[in-house]
């Protein structure tokens, strides 16, 4: 029987079960929540086609970025809509002039996040601003092999695990550009599928929509949004607001295990460029522009420069070269994976002991970090004092 990567390595980009000649590998939850491959047995011919694609197990080669770049779309309103400067909303409007095709990230009606193939002609919008949470591929490898095989050009855009899993699957043909997020990790997304039902539930309303940075909130402030039936807001709440599941995810609790282990969060790429929010822009170089909604591209490779001159060749975007170690050292995610804190060891541990309930571990791992805060503030309050009589007995003499 082949041996996949674990709970510990696997992103669940599912190229495994993509490969699979016999078509006998599901992707199942586990306790946690977690989807995983799963083989059965009783089909499998041991041909190991799953082993030797799997990203985690053989990892594809990695580039240092050749240059960054500070850039945003030219259009305001883009800008506005989108997660930071709109760049990959650019790169699909590009698209649509060469008759190209890319993929994306949406949120469906029952809250699931699902990547989906972005046909010439299709409406982009929903692709649109950042879904934490962990996005199904699994429609992409078979939809998506067509148009490969037609010579179109393809963008692969995606979080930089999945984009080992195409690249892997599909190689480095001409035709093909890969363009990967940075990215902190993904929530499992049984987590979403809870937690919205359970706001509906406690706010009284019924919600028709949702948004991780709501435009209307400013996406710079990372409001968890509800939208109604006529797209207004009826819950808008920050984690410092007590959105439990903005708490877990930007407090790096709630992430899938392989995040915390992730083989991509550092400054070598697997994409030809890489985009994200520009986090320290002006830290190593004067700033002359405005800074808000601006994203930073790393140029990876010559197609990724190419890439990149098509986009400014057309205004899509406009850009301003950056030193490469502004971004590397303003983004953590670029340097290492998220830390595993004691607060997601207790997460990882009550998301299996309440058999996945989301609310009601949150809820534990806030209760266990308050007492522990407590308990600090108990044990070092001898050393408080001497260090307040010391102070005292100082300033008299
Ligand atoms: C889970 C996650 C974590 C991130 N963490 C960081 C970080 O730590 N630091 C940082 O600088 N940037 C991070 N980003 C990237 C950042 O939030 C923006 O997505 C990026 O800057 C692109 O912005 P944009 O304005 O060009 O994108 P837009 O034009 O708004 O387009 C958004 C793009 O992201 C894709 N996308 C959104 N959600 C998902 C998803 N769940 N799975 C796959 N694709 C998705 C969409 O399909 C689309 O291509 C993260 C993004 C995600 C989804």
């Amino acid at each position: 029987m082949p041996e996949l990567a674990g709970y510990n390595d696997c992103t669940g980009c599912q190229a495994c079960k993509f490969v699979c000649p016999k078509r006998c590998i599901e992707m199942r939850e586990n306790a946690a929540g977690v989807l995983l491959p799963e083989i059965d047995a009783s089909r499998c011919i041991d041909c190991k086609a799953c082993e030797k694609i799997c990203p985690a197990l053989h990892p594809i080669k990695f580039n240092y970025p050749k240059r960054a770049y500070a850039a945003w779309n030219t259009i305001p309103l883009q800008r506005k809509i989108s997660a930071s400067g709109g760049i990959a909303s650019a790169i699909y409007k590009w698209l649509q002039s060469v008759d190209g095709v890319s993929v994306g990230a949406f949120v469906d009606s029952d809250w699931s996040v699902k990547v989906c193939v972005l046909k010439p002609g299709d409406n982009f919008d929903r692709l649109k601003n950042s879904k934490y949470s962990y996005s199904d591929p699994s429609e992409v490898y078979k939809e998506i092999r067509p148009y490969i095989r037609d010579g179109k050009i393809v963008v692969f855009i995606g979080l930089p695990c999945q984009i080992a899993g195409y690249k892997k699957t599909f190689g480095d043909r001409d035709n093909l550009y890969y363009v990967d997020l940075v990215c902190h990790g993904v929530a499992p997304n049984s987590y979403l599928r809870q937690h919205i039902p359970n706001v509906e539930a406690r706010v009284g309303i019924s919600a028709a929509g949702m948004s991780f940075r709501s435009p209307e909130m400013g996406t710079a402030n990372y409001y968890f949004t509800l939208y109604d039936r006529d797209g207004k807001i009826g819950y808008a709440k920050r984690s410092i607001d007590g959105d439990n599941y903005n708490i877990a995810f930007h407090r790096g609790y709630s992430y899938r295990e392989n995040c915390y282990h992730c083989h991509y969060a550092k400054p070598e790429r697997c994409s030809d460029l890489t985009i994200g929010d520009y986090h320290g822009l002006g830290k190593l170089q004067p700033c002359d522009f405005d800074s808000d909604s601006v994203s930073v591209i790393l140029v990876n490779t010559d197609k990724g420069n190419a890439l990149l001159e098509s986009l400014t060749g057309k205004e899509l975007i406009a850009v301003s070269e950056r030193l490469v170690d502004e971004p590397i050292q303003g983004d953590s995610q670029l340097r290492h994976p998220s830390l595993k804190t004691r607060q997601r060891v207790d997460f990882e541990k009550y998301i299996v002991k309440y058999k996945g309930d989301f609310e009601r571990t949150i809820t534990k791992v806030l209760s266990r970090q308050k007492q522990r805060e407590a308990a600090d503030r108990i044990y070092s309050l001898p050393k408080r004092a001497v260090k307040k009589i010391m102070r005292i007995c100082h300033i008299c003499n």
